[in-house]
């Protein structure tokens, strides 16, 4: 099945880039096949998809074999999307909407693989909203995501490097979280100002006796003064210096000396 050329979709449906839905697309098929490879084998699997936007993504993951389920808010793009569904009968779905407003599990009744290429901000938020919650495993296998390489290192950090922080801790207590691919700016149109990089997380065994909930306020009040004494920085936190006593935690250790299991400890300690 021969394709029309990303450009020509583009220009042929007038899809000219909107700053305020963080477009920025990319065209570049071999690219998008490295992309569409990085969850392993799609062949067969269902795949939520958010963003398509004209569909370079969405085409390299029908390519592979994936059934795609792809939330697109700005409805300038169906069309574009309607001729991928005609190309691949019966392999896509698009739902037109906001992918922040609608229950991910409720819309594919069955476990999926999460795909997305999104604005930081929306990236961000759903990237959050996956991670946290009491509930594990989740209903999703993997998250491909493509974040601003600098949001990147942080969720795959590890300790001691200025770059962990919570969003490392969230990332890596219960999942592991590798940074798969850089992507240069210039790959996308229109370029955005910083370098970009996909990150591969795929869920793990979850920690005995751990709120979610918890551990969320401990590294928030730890990284939330990062620069002070977990004896300051934690102070806020009832019972927490108690229990890095018991724990045998030096309270004069900073945040981001702690290795992830000690964050653990911490929050299992505060129940
Ligand atoms: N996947 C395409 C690609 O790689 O070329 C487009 C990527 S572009 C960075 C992000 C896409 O997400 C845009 O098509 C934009 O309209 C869409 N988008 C932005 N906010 C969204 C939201 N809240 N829900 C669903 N889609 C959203």
């Amino acid at each position: 099945m021969t394709l029309p050329p990303l450009r020509d979709v583009i220009a042929r449906h007038g899809l000219s880039a909107s700053k305020a839905l963080g477009q920025n697309f990319l065209f570049d098929e071999q690219l998008l096949d490295r992309i569409a490879a990085i969850p392993g084998d799609l062949n067969g699997k269902a795949v939520l998809e958010i963003g398509p936007g004209p569909g370079g993504l969405t085409r390299a993951l029908l390519r592979a074999g994936a059934r795609v389920t792809a939330i697109e808010r700005d409805a300038r793009c169906l069309p574009a999307l309607a001729e991928l569904d005609a190309a691949f009968p019966g392999k896509l779905r698009v739902i037109e909407g906001d992918a922040l407003a609608i229950d991910h599990n409720d819309l594919m009744g069955e476990p999926y693989a999460v795909v997305a290429n999104l604005p930081y901000n929306v990236g961000t938020e759903l990237f959050t909203r996956w991670l946290s919650g009491e509930s594990w495993p989740p209903r999703w296998t993997s998250l491909t995501l493509m974040f601003q390489q600098e949001v990147a290192k942080r969720i795959c950090a590890a300790p001691g490097s200025s770059a962990y922080g919570r969003l490392s801790i969230l990332a890596q207590w219960r999942s592991t979280a590798k940074l798969a691919m850089k992507v240069h700016r210039s790959a996308f149109t229109p370029p955005p100002k910083v370098m970009s990089a996909i990150v591969h997380i795929a869920p793990a065994d979850s920690p005995p006796g751990v709120s979610a909930d918890v551990l969320s306020r401990v590294t928030q009040a730890a990284f939330g003064q990062r620069r002070k004494m977990l004896r300051q920085s934690l102070k806020s936190l009832p019972g927490a210096i108690d229990a890095l006593e018991r724990l045998e935690i030096d309270p004069a250790r900073r945040a981001e000396t702690l290795s992830i299991d000690e964050f653990v400890q911490i929050a299992r300690e505060l129940g």
